[in-house]
């Protein structure tokens, strides 16, 4: 039953996601984040516009920022000194444009500029796909989380 669920929600995402229910980075409580249903394509356009909106502090956020982790790799696929394979990422908080990343062949480390992807959801954590907003509605579930947009995504 569980899985089952899961897999509807990842079926439906985009039809549900014009209205995001998300905890408020300020007040930590719950605020919204409408989308514009024209605005994005499947996966996720950059070209979308969406509103925050936290009807209990009403602090206006950036909406030209991403808020949420992102992965970043280096963007050298190579080591600057011995050539070997880099395989190195991690997820962070706030955008960087260097990391430092030691070659596991000479050991030598080095700053590299960075390729860096949005992350909306792993095992951990599920953000809104627009700013990255902690989603409201998660709940850790065995090693994974269960999480949906809306309380109609949760269809409950
Ligand atoms: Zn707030
Ligand atoms: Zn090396």
């Amino acid at each position: 039953m569980a899985n089952s669920r899961i897999d509807k929600s990842f079926k439906n995402l985009t039809s549900f996601a014009d209205e995001v229910l998300v905890e408020c980075p300020y007040c930590k409580k719950r605020a919204i984040v409408f989308a514009d249903q024209g605005q994005y394509t499947v996966p996720y356009s950059t070209k979308f516009k969406a509103k925050f909106r936290c009807s209990n502090c009403y602090k206006p956020i950036d909406e030209n920022l991403w808020y949420g982790p992102i992965t970043i790799s280096p963007a050298n696929a190579n080591c600057g000194y011995c050539g070997s394979p880099l395989k190195y990422s991690k997820t962070v908080n706030k955008y960087q444009d260097k990391i430092e990343v030691k070659c596991q062949n000479c050991e030598q480390e080095k700053k590299y500029d960075v390729h860096y992807t949005l992350t909306y959801a792993d095992n951990k954590q599920a953000t809104d796909p627009y700013f990255g907003f902690q989603l409201w509605l998660q709940i850790p579930f065995d090693d994974n989380i269960l999480w949906a947009y809306n309380f109609e995504h949760l269809n409950i």
